[in-house]
């Protein structure tokens, strides 16, 4: 369910929970370091960061022709390929296979995809056992939660909460340590795959030129899921597709540094088709569901470059904003900066009209972003469509109107500032700070700063300086 209406209120609680700023600062700062140690060990990774995006834009610019190629090849290797319009679709396509296989218990891979369909839910409603079988997946579903972050899905525990939860639902003894966590959970999950009739994975890139699937992991978790049970069915969104092995090689290194501060993820699985007569093991049936969700609608639109995104979460790591509030207060599936963009435009602008703004446009996503995708440029667009759409108040209305006037002249730009200066003067205390503006500023000084305006304005003092070095003797 979205909640991207309720995001102002998700902000002051996530604001105020001390937990969850714990783990923000925890998970973000390790998310930024990593990623900075392992891209500085390339030896350009600009140059490498251009190549990743030449790919992308090649892919999303022959999007029909590839996806035919991929379907074709995929259908080559043994696999089938079904299509879904949209998410109750790509639900459906689900619950079909599940009837027509005899499916009960089901094991799953990371996917956003699935998120964005609530595929949990749909296969529960109909009596099927699904288990999640990412490590942070997993927590977050006997948490009853959601994701918080593409990469890590939760992110917003720290390990004594995560510690204290599997206490609780499975019984673990208490410990402090990470590894024995993961090995007490490592137990419960054998069982799964080993029970599991179908096995359920995202797709990181699907190559179509050999129809492979490739999904990236460090658990080891996706491989059991996609080999162990007898049906595996890949979903991946439209634009998941790449051209060539070379823009592979590319993509996984540049997804394995941005995303977990690897050189490459521990495991790099690559999937074409189902298990052939003379291999031990994997799957009899392999499907790959292709799923458009307004992602074509995208593409044919001034944001087609947001589907150029690999999903690594480095925009969520580097941003101000992600960085205080966490995931859950956007909403829904996507959230940060990429989200921010993506989920207003999958789910309407309107549905989502605090999204664009929550952003100080500061440029560090785009900077971190390992496809070069103009994250801050889009914000703004979505502003735009979002005030064009009628989605501004009065007072933010006239004050944009009061602002172009000013900047149109110069005299009164002067006063303006004049003016304010003085004001903010009056209002500042002793340090020069101002505790409270008056409505309906004081929304602002309520939880931000906000200093006195200086008393000399910026191109007096430049005047003054300009004259004091024409005329030496005045001035400073
Ligand atoms: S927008 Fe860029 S940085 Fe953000 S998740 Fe996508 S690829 Fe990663």
């Amino acid at each position: 369910m979205s909640r991207t209406d309720q995001f102002s209120r998700s902000v002051t609680v996530a604001l105020s929970d001390i937990q969850l700023q714990t783990a923000l600062d925890r998970g973000t700062t390790r998310g930024v370091n990593g990623r900075i140690a392992a891209m500085g060990e390339t030896t350009d990774a600009d140059a490498l960061r251009h190549q990743a995006r030449l790919a992308r834009e090649h892919a999303l610019n022959h999007l029909p022709d590839l996806l035919e190629q991929l379907e074709r090849n995929v259908i080559a290797n043994g696999g089938h390929v079904l299509w879904a319009r949209d998410a109750a679709e790509l639900n459906q396509v689900i619950l079909d296979l599940c009837q027509q296989h005899g499916v009960q218990r089901v094991t799953k891979g990371k996917s956003m995809v699935t998120e964005e369909s609530e595929l949990n839910h749909a296969l529960e409603a109909r009596g099927i056992e699904v288990t999640e079988s990412d490590l942070g997946e997993y927590i977050i579903q006997l948490a009853g939660e959601t994701p918080s972050h593409i990469v890590f899905p939760m992110l917003h525990k720290t390990k004594e909460a995560t510690a204290q939860l599997l206490h609780d639902k499975l019984g673990m003894p208490m410990t402090d340590r990470p590894e024995d966590m993961t090995r007490f959970v490592r137990g419960v999950m054998r069982r799964k795959y080993l029970e599991a009739d179908m096995g359920i994975s995202g797709v990181n890139f699907a190559i179509a030129e050999t129809g492979t699937i490739a999904t990236v992991e460090n658990e080891g978790n996706n491989r059991l899921s996609t080999s162990a049970p007898r049906v595996h069915v890949a979903v991946m969104g439209v634009e998941k597709v790449i051209a060539t092995w070379e823009d592979y090689a590319i993509l996984v290194q540049l997804l394995a540094r941005s995303a977990t501060g690897q050189r490459l993820s521990v495991y790099n699985n690559l999937m074409s088709g189902p298990r052939r007569p003379d291999e031990p093991d994997g799957p009899e049936v392999f499907y790959l569901i292709i799923m458009d969700n307004g992602r074509s609608r995208i593409l044919g639109s001034e944001y087609a470059e947001s589907l150029a995104c690999i999903r690594c979460g480095a925009c969520l790591n580097a941003c101000p904003v992600y960085q205080n509030i966490g995931g859950h207060a956007y909403g829904w599936v996507y959230p940060g900066p990429i989200g921010s963009i993506i989920s207003p435009l999958l789910l309407g602008p309107t549905n989502a009209p605090k999204l664009p703004y929550a952003s100080s446009l500061c440029g560090a996503c785009q900077a971190a972003c390992p496809v070069e995708i103009s994250i801050p440029d889009m914000l703004l667009k979505l502003r735009r469509d979002l005030v064009q759409a009628g989605d501004a108040t009065f007072a933010w209305r006239a004050g944009m109107r009061l602002w172009r006037q000013a900047m149109l002249s110069p005299a009164l730009y002067r006063s303006g500032g004049w003016l304010a200066g003085l004001a903010t003067q009056m209002l500042a205390n002793a340090d020069g700070k101002i505790e409270s503006l008056p409505p309906p500023l004081k929304a602002w000084t309520d939880s931000r700063d906000f200093p006195a305006f200086a008393k000399q304005p910026f191109r007096e003092r430049l005047k003054q300086r300009r004259r004091s070095k024409e005329e030496p003797g005045v001035g400073a």
